[in-house]
């Protein structure tokens, strides 16, 4: 929990809770919606269910405000209805909390200030590591023309929960498993140099055969 009946967590925390939810990863859930209007990135699955059309992508354009707006309204409405809200993608690490800090320091819960607000909510959630687009849109709305705001990644290691927590200052392309879910699939992700190195003998492994 991350602030009074808001909660944050990856995809297995989603059949135990009960209140709203708020999907911010669009496989399966926003994809599994058979209905959806043609060109809109949310869909309101049930009174309590709302899905964003959202990919943990490299770069801002694909976290359109009318998407984000929509979830965090949805967090609001379901709030005066008096439900705990669950806002949640595959890891819990980028997309969800991301939008949980966002819905936190726009209404106050968080410092004014970008730069403080960041800290004070990754003490509420230290898992938090935002992937580079949904970080860029953070810094562009909430911090628009102030002092550029830094981010200190931890290293997420190149399979499912390897991370050592370690500084990460490199950034790879790695093919594995997404935590909570049964496919495999591309994703990019912060690791430190010793991570990096171990990917790279692997894939010059691969190579050589
Ligand atoms: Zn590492």
């Amino acid at each position: 929990m991350v602030h009074e009946g808001l909660f944050v967590g990856p995809a297995s925390s989603v059949y135990k809770f009960a209140g709203s939810i708020l999907h911010c990863a669009r496989d399966p859930w926003f994809e599994d919606v058979k209905d959806r209007a043609a060109g809109k990135n949310w869909v309101r699955i049930k009174y309590n269910e709302l899905a964003l059309n959202m990919v943990d992508a490299n770069s801002p354009m694909y976290f359109p405000d009318d998407m984000i707006n929509a979830g965090l309204e949805f967090i609001t409405e379901r709030f005066a209805e008096g439900d705990p809200v669950l806002v949640h993608c595959n890891m819990g690490l980028s997309r969800s909390p991301s939008i949980a800090f966002l819905w936190m320091f726009e209404h106050g819960f968080l410092d004014d200030e970008f730069r403080y607000a960041l800290p004070q909510f990754k003490d509420l959630y230290p898992d938090y590591c935002p992937g580079n687009g949904i970080w860029s849109y953070l810094k562009r709305r909430c911090n628009d023309g102030k002092a550029p705001v830094e981010f200190e990644y931890e290293c997420q290691g190149i399979g499912g929960n390897s991370g050592c927590g370690a500084s990460a200052t490199e950034q790879v392309k790695v093919f594995g498993p997404v935590v909570g879910q049964t496919e495999w699939a591309e994703q990019i992700v912060h690791v430190c140099k010793t991570h990096k190195q171990e990917l790279n003998a692997i894939k010059r492994k691969i190579l050589e055969k």
